[in-house]
């Protein structure tokens, strides 16, 4: 199965990602989780893109495209399957992927857009926490951890992202709707998009994808 989960940030991509990946083997990619190990490493390419992210902008296409082309390359059950959580996030990201793809003989499954309205995207960002050390995501609200502030995983403590800050998460929202949206009708001109609705709790949002894997997608 290979797949790209996309939606709004904060409709619960990278949740519903993390799940299928764990529960179907595949290879997990989310460029938003790697440009902020870079940043963590203090590497050359976290220096790069700090800026864009902390004010909610889109890192430019070739630095995100070289990313995702070293890792498929490197990673042995791409073949297998994959799962994509904030990518493609512009047109030409999607054809270059198309060109990344073709190389290696593998064509995309599904595109999955998680359907959340912005109020509710808002609420999500606003009370989302996630683990300085091991990144798992939490809610505040509706998926708290059993000690407040501290990861149930590895104990680590929960922060929050600079870029779910009020005033970034309405440029976030804004360059979505700009720049991700065009994405959505590319996949749809290839007949690979189909729509889940994202309210409703994480399992519930679970339930409705399994169902349209079943139906869509045979691989
Ligand atoms: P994305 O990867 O799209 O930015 P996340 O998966 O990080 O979104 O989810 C954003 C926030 O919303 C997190 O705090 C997460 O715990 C919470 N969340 C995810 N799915 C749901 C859901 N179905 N209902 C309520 N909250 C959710
Ligand atoms: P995310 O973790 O998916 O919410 O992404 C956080 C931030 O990383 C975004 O606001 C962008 O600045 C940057 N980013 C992640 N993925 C991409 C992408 N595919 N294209 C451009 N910028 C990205």
């Amino acid at each position: 199965m290979r797949l790209i989960i996309l939606g709004p940030p904060g409709s619960g991509k990278g949740t519903q990602a993390s799940i299928l990946a764990r529960k179907y083997g595949l290879l997990y990619l989310a460029t938003g989780d790697i440009f902020r190990e870079e940043i963590k490493q203090k590497t050359d390419l976290g220096r790069q893109v700090e800026s864009y992210m902390a004010r909610g902008e889109l890192v430019p296409d070739e630095l995100v495209v070289e990313v995702v082309r070293r890792k498929l390359e490197s990673s042995s059950n791409s073949s297998i399957g994959f799962i994509f959580d904030g990518f493609p996030r512009t047109e030409r990201q999607a054809k270059e992927l198309d060109k990344l793809l073709s190389k290696i003989n593998l064509k995309l499954s599904a595109v999955l857009l998680i359907d959340v309205p912005d109020d509710e995207v808002v609420k999500r960002l606003s009370g989302r926490r996630i683990c300085a050390r091991c990144g798992a995501v939490y809610h505040v609200e509706y998926n708290p951890p059993k000690i407040e502030g501290t990861c149930d995983i590895c104990g680590g403590e929960l922060i929050q992202r600079e870029d779910d800050k009020p005033e970034v998460i309405r440029r976030r929202l804004q360059v979505y709707h700009e720049q991700t949206d065009p994405v959505i009708s590319y996949y749809e001109k290839n007949n690979l998009l189909y729509r889940v609705d994202g309210l409703g709790e994480v399992e519930e949002v679970h339930r409705k994808i399994e169902t349209l894997l079943k139906q869509f997608c045979n691989e």
